[in-house]
């Protein structure tokens, strides 16, 4: 530590209004406070506690005991500064400032990217389904009808559609709730969309690609898609999938049972992000159900991987005609198909994907 000579501070003693002139002189690890009546006393450097520094104006320290002492001397605070109080280490070190820029987004991206979708889940559970249905309809007719146009399929392909709903209107779990509708979307290509109150889009596409099937495959074929996407309905998928893509504000205004600010913010970004962002988690738990819903129905689950090959063929990922690329692998989704159906490989399913469960 350096020596500092002689210079005027003013000692505040604990409990007085007036302070005295002194004299401080800073020698080794100890300044020395001079009063005019001769008395010194010595008081360690790293016990002074400063007051932010301020250019200019006169720097404040607390002594121990409860005296202050005030001095406007730039070279004891310099001296200070070299071994100062955390606060100001923080603030004046480098490496800390430099640390800080990284870790800051860093951790602002941990929120978004780990936060977010693990608060996601149990905000969205927490939302009143009166609400749900609201914002749902509200998307359903200010999104997805909007975004989409009448469907333009020929009587045969609406035929297979008509079946598939007649087989779901008959399925007295699914008490009435589930509507399908199929439109007509340039951008879409051979997908489905699950709305959260039940409603189901098919594209006019995806009915396309079904009805070159074998006629004997195609309604389960199509009711695979659908049990697929109700299984996104049951598991609310769809709330979970606007908190994530919308953020927290969504989940907030929901709660507070504000509809229109969060049907105004989904309209801004569209279907696909809001609806389709689903984590792949997700898509295979939306698959297990309808695994679970073909076997329960006397029905294939290959019916599903026929599906799955369809959509998610080479030549329309290339196209970039199918949103499904956002979806698991179609190797793994096929491989959980084959467990669930078969009962082979089910414990090691659960293990991998807890959140995917047997029939
Ligand atoms: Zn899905």
């Amino acid at each position: 530590m350096s020596e500092v000579g002689g210079f005027e501070c003013r000692l505040l003693p604990a409990g007085e209004a007036v302070s005295l002139a002194a004299v401080c002189r800073v020698t080794g690890d100890q300044i020395l406070v001079t009063l005019e009546n001769g008395t010194t006393s010595a008081f360690d450097l790293s016990t002074l506690v400063a007051d932010p520094h301020m250019p200019g104006a006169v720097r404040d320290f607390s002594l121990p005991g409860g005296d202050r002492l005030l001095v406007r001397d730039s070279k004891l605070s310099a001296l200070l500064d070299a071994s100062p109080s955390l606060a100001s280490r923080l603030e004046s070190s480098v490496k800390l400032i430099a640390l800080s820029l990284v870790l800051l987004p860093i951790l602002g991206w941990l929120f978004i990217d780990k936060g977010i979708p693990l608060a996601a889940k149990p905000l969205a559970l927490m939302v009143p389904d009166s609400v749900v249905e609201r914002v749902s309809k509200e998307l359903l007719e200010t999104v997805v009808l909007e975004a989409t146009s009448p469907s333009e399929l020929s009587p045969v392909q609406v035929q297979i559609v008509e079946s598939a709903k007649r087989e779901i209107s008959q399925q007295r779990r699914f008490n009435g709730n589930i509507e399908v509708l199929v439109r007509k979307h340039s951008r879409l290509g051979a997908n489905a969309v699950a709305l959260p109150h039940g409603a189901i889009l098919l594209t006019d596409d995806l009915i396309t690609l079904i009805s070159d099937l074998p006629t004997d495959q195609r309604v389960e074929v199509l009711l695979s898609v659908i049990y697929h996407e109700i299984g996104h309905i049951d598991k609310k998928h769809g709330i979970q999938s606007l908190v994530q893509s919308l953020g927290l504000y969504i989940a907030v205004s929901m709660l507070l049972g504000d509809v229109s600010g969060v049907v105004e913010v989904a309209a801004t970004m569209g279907i696909a992000p809001v609806l389709m962002a689903y984590s792949q988690e997700m898509e295979l738990q939306a698959d297990a159900y309808a695994v679970c819903e073909l076997i329960r129905n006397g029905q294939s689950a290959e019916r599903l991987a026929v599906a799955l090959r369809l959509i998610t063929s080479p030549k329309r990922e290339a196209a970039g005609s199918s949103l499904m690329s956002t979806h698991p692998s179609l190797f793994e989704r096929l491989e959980q198909i084959n467990a669930l159906a078969t009962d082979r490989g089910i414990t090691e399913l659960t293990r991998d994907h807890p959140g995917v469960t047997g029939c």
